[in-house]
Protein backbone atom coordinates (compact mmCIF):
# COMPACT_ATOMS: atom_id res chain seq x y z
CA UNK A 1 0.00 0.00 0.00
CA UNK A 2 1.53 3.15 -0.84
CA UNK A 3 0.04 6.66 -0.41
CA UNK A 4 0.46 10.51 -0.57
CA UNK A 5 -0.99 12.42 2.32
CA UNK A 6 -1.75 15.52 1.63
CA UNK A 7 -3.15 18.22 4.14
CA UNK A 8 -2.92 21.68 5.33
CA UNK A 9 -1.00 22.74 8.55
CA UNK A 10 -3.37 21.98 11.00
CA UNK A 11 -5.49 19.35 9.63
CA UNK A 12 -3.44 16.60 11.64
CA UNK A 13 -0.91 15.15 8.98
CA UNK A 14 1.75 14.38 11.13
CA UNK A 15 -0.29 13.25 13.66
CA UNK A 16 -2.06 10.26 11.24
CA UNK A 17 1.69 9.66 9.50
CA UNK A 18 2.98 8.64 12.58
CA UNK A 19 -0.08 6.38 13.60
CA UNK A 20 0.13 4.73 9.94
CA UNK A 21 3.76 4.09 10.65
CA UNK A 22 3.34 2.54 13.81
CA UNK A 23 0.31 0.62 13.40
CA UNK A 24 0.49 -0.42 9.54
CA UNK A 25 4.64 -0.66 9.52
CA UNK A 26 4.05 1.88 6.72
CA UNK A 27 7.45 3.97 6.11
CA UNK A 28 6.73 8.22 5.91
CA UNK A 29 8.93 9.36 3.13
CA UNK A 30 10.04 12.71 2.56
CA UNK A 31 12.47 14.15 0.13
CA UNK A 32 14.38 16.32 2.59
CA UNK A 33 14.56 13.58 4.67
CA UNK A 34 15.60 10.67 1.86
CA UNK A 35 17.99 13.94 0.44
CA UNK A 36 19.94 14.14 3.71
CA UNK A 37 20.48 10.59 4.15
CA UNK A 38 21.56 9.74 0.88
CA UNK A 39 23.93 12.17 1.18
CA UNK A 40 24.95 11.16 4.55
CA UNK A 41 25.35 7.52 3.46
CA UNK A 42 27.28 8.48 0.47
CA UNK A 43 24.89 6.26 -2.10
CA UNK A 44 25.28 7.19 -6.15
CA UNK A 45 22.61 9.66 -6.04
CA UNK A 46 23.44 10.78 -2.41
CA UNK A 47 27.25 11.67 -4.24
CA UNK A 48 25.74 13.75 -6.93
CA UNK A 49 23.31 15.39 -4.56
CA UNK A 50 25.78 16.75 -2.79
CA UNK A 51 28.02 17.86 -5.71
CA UNK A 52 25.10 20.09 -6.86
CA UNK A 53 24.11 21.41 -3.36
CA UNK A 54 27.82 22.20 -2.64
CA UNK A 55 27.84 24.31 -5.95
CA UNK A 56 24.96 26.01 -4.38
CA UNK A 57 22.74 24.82 -7.39
CA UNK A 58 19.26 23.12 -7.11
CA UNK A 59 18.83 19.58 -6.85
CA UNK A 60 16.92 18.31 -10.16
CA UNK A 61 14.15 15.54 -10.89
CA UNK A 62 16.51 13.38 -12.25
CA UNK A 63 18.58 13.39 -8.69
CA UNK A 64 15.36 13.33 -6.62
CA UNK A 65 14.24 10.27 -8.80
CA UNK A 66 17.47 8.48 -7.78
CA UNK A 67 17.12 9.13 -4.36
CA UNK A 68 13.44 7.63 -4.27
CA UNK A 69 14.35 4.91 -6.15
CA UNK A 70 17.22 4.08 -3.35
CA UNK A 71 15.30 4.53 -0.91
CA UNK A 72 12.01 2.24 -2.62
CA UNK A 73 14.87 -0.64 -2.64
CA UNK A 74 15.24 -0.60 1.09
CA UNK A 75 12.98 -3.34 2.37
CA UNK A 76 11.45 -1.07 5.18
CA UNK A 77 9.40 0.24 2.74
CA UNK A 78 7.45 -2.74 1.86
CA UNK A 79 4.86 -2.61 3.59
CA UNK A 80 4.32 0.41 2.37
CA UNK A 81 5.23 4.44 1.92
CA UNK A 82 3.46 7.21 2.57
CA UNK A 83 4.63 10.65 0.34
CA UNK A 84 5.25 13.71 2.02
CA UNK A 85 6.14 16.41 0.32
CA UNK A 86 6.62 14.99 -3.18
CA UNK A 87 5.31 15.06 -5.89
CA UNK A 88 4.93 18.63 -6.51
CA UNK A 89 4.75 18.69 -10.10
CA UNK A 90 2.61 16.52 -12.82
CA UNK A 91 6.84 15.62 -14.08
CA UNK A 92 7.38 14.32 -10.56
CA UNK A 93 4.04 12.46 -10.40
CA UNK A 94 4.58 11.00 -13.44
CA UNK A 95 8.53 9.84 -12.30
CA UNK A 96 6.78 8.69 -9.28
CA UNK A 97 4.41 5.99 -11.23
CA UNK A 98 7.70 5.06 -13.07
CA UNK A 99 9.92 4.89 -10.24
CA UNK A 100 7.04 2.41 -8.25
CA UNK A 101 6.17 0.10 -11.45
CA UNK A 102 9.90 -0.54 -12.18
CA UNK A 103 9.65 -2.15 -8.36
CA UNK A 104 6.40 -3.80 -8.76
CA UNK A 105 4.35 -1.53 -7.05
CA UNK A 106 1.87 0.96 -7.32
CA UNK A 107 0.36 4.28 -6.08
CA UNK A 108 -2.85 3.30 -4.53
CA UNK A 109 -4.38 6.44 -2.77
CA UNK A 110 -3.77 9.93 -2.66
CA UNK A 111 -5.46 10.84 0.56
CA UNK A 112 -6.24 14.35 0.86
CA UNK A 113 -6.99 15.92 4.46
CA UNK A 114 -9.62 18.69 3.89
CA UNK A 115 -10.16 21.40 6.03
CA UNK A 116 -12.97 24.52 6.32
CA UNK A 117 -10.77 27.39 5.97
CA UNK A 118 -13.05 29.46 7.70
CA UNK A 119 -13.59 26.84 10.29
CA UNK A 120 -9.73 26.54 10.76
CA UNK A 121 -9.46 30.51 10.98
CA UNK A 122 -11.93 30.43 14.03
CA UNK A 123 -10.43 27.14 15.63
CA UNK A 124 -6.46 29.08 16.01
CA UNK A 125 -7.63 32.57 16.48
CA UNK A 126 -9.76 31.98 19.37
CA UNK A 127 -7.06 29.89 20.86
CA UNK A 128 -5.69 30.63 24.02
CA UNK A 129 -3.93 28.60 26.16
CA UNK A 130 -3.19 29.27 30.91
CA UNK A 131 0.17 30.80 31.11
CA UNK A 132 1.11 29.03 34.79
CA UNK A 133 -0.74 25.17 33.31
CA UNK A 134 -0.69 25.53 29.90
CA UNK A 135 -4.50 24.59 29.53
CA UNK A 136 -6.01 25.25 26.72
CA UNK A 137 -9.32 27.28 26.34
CA UNK A 138 -11.22 28.85 23.54
CA UNK A 139 -13.00 32.46 23.17
CA UNK A 140 -15.88 30.59 21.22
CA UNK A 141 -15.62 26.80 22.11
CA UNK A 142 -14.21 26.33 25.98
CA UNK A 143 -14.29 29.99 28.01
CA UNK A 144 -12.98 28.96 31.71
CA UNK A 145 -16.23 28.83 34.04
CA UNK A 146 -15.24 31.58 36.04
CA UNK A 147 -14.13 34.26 33.91
CA UNK A 148 -10.26 35.07 33.85
CA UNK A 149 -9.65 32.21 36.11
CA UNK A 150 -8.15 29.13 35.07
CA UNK A 151 -10.41 25.83 35.97
CA UNK A 152 -7.76 24.21 36.89
CA UNK A 153 -4.75 25.76 38.80
CA UNK A 154 -6.87 28.91 39.54
CA UNK A 155 -4.16 31.27 37.64
CA UNK A 156 -5.42 34.56 36.41
CA UNK A 157 -3.00 34.79 33.74
CA UNK A 158 -3.52 33.38 29.87
CA UNK A 159 -1.58 34.04 26.92
CA UNK A 160 -2.04 33.88 23.17
CA UNK A 161 0.58 32.57 20.34
CA UNK A 162 1.36 35.42 17.99
CA UNK A 163 1.07 33.16 14.97
CA UNK A 164 -2.44 31.92 15.93
CA UNK A 165 -3.73 34.37 14.06
CA UNK A 166 -6.53 34.59 11.08
CA UNK A 167 -3.61 36.18 8.27
CA UNK A 168 -0.98 33.47 9.26
CA UNK A 169 -3.84 30.42 8.41
CA UNK A 170 -4.68 32.07 5.33
CA UNK A 171 -1.19 32.47 4.15
CA UNK A 172 -0.59 28.61 5.06
CA UNK A 173 -3.87 27.65 3.13
CA UNK A 174 -2.69 29.34 0.44
CA UNK A 175 1.09 28.48 -0.07
CA UNK A 176 -0.91 24.75 0.61
CA UNK A 177 -3.28 24.41 -2.02
CA UNK A 178 -0.70 26.50 -4.58
CA UNK A 179 1.84 23.60 -3.77
CA UNK A 180 -0.97 20.84 -4.50
CA UNK A 181 -2.35 22.17 -7.48
CA UNK A 182 -0.33 20.92 -10.39
CA UNK A 183 -1.14 17.46 -9.05
CA UNK A 184 -4.09 16.93 -7.45
CA UNK A 185 -5.77 17.04 -11.43
CA UNK A 186 -3.42 14.30 -12.25
CA UNK A 187 -4.63 12.05 -9.63
CA UNK A 188 -8.06 13.19 -9.92
CA UNK A 189 -7.84 12.08 -13.74
CA UNK A 190 -6.34 8.29 -12.56
CA UNK A 191 -9.21 8.38 -9.88
CA UNK A 192 -6.85 8.04 -6.90
CA UNK A 193 -7.68 11.09 -5.26
CA UNK A 194 -9.94 10.33 -1.30
CA UNK A 195 -11.00 13.27 0.82
CA UNK A 196 -11.26 12.84 4.34
CA UNK A 197 -12.74 15.37 6.60
CA UNK A 198 -9.87 16.85 8.52
CA UNK A 199 -12.07 19.11 10.98
CA UNK A 200 -13.03 15.76 12.49
CA UNK A 201 -11.52 14.49 15.66
CA UNK A 202 -8.14 12.88 15.91
CA UNK A 203 -9.56 9.06 16.15
CA UNK A 204 -12.41 10.21 13.23
CA UNK A 205 -10.00 10.89 10.79
CA UNK A 206 -7.60 7.82 11.54
CA UNK A 207 -11.16 5.96 10.91
CA UNK A 208 -11.85 7.88 7.80
CA UNK A 209 -8.30 6.65 6.57
CA UNK A 210 -8.30 3.53 7.22
CA UNK A 211 -11.86 2.61 5.19
CA UNK A 212 -9.80 4.02 2.36
CA UNK A 213 -7.35 1.95 3.09
CA UNK A 214 -9.16 -1.32 3.67
CA UNK A 215 -11.19 -0.35 0.64
CA UNK A 216 -13.99 -0.03 3.01
CA UNK A 217 -14.49 3.73 1.19
ZN1 LIG B 1 -4.04 26.96 34.76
Amino acid sequence: MNIILLGPPGAGKGTQAKRLEQERGMVQLSTGDMLRAAVKAGTPTGIQAKAVMDAGELVSDAIVSGIIGERLDMEDTLKGAIFDGYPRTAAQAESLDVLLSERGRQLDFVIELEVNEDALVERVEGRFTCANCGEGYHDKFKLPKVEGTCDVCGHHEFKRRPDDNAETVRTRMAEYRAKTAPILPFYEAKGLVKKVDGMADIAEVGAQIDAILDGKA
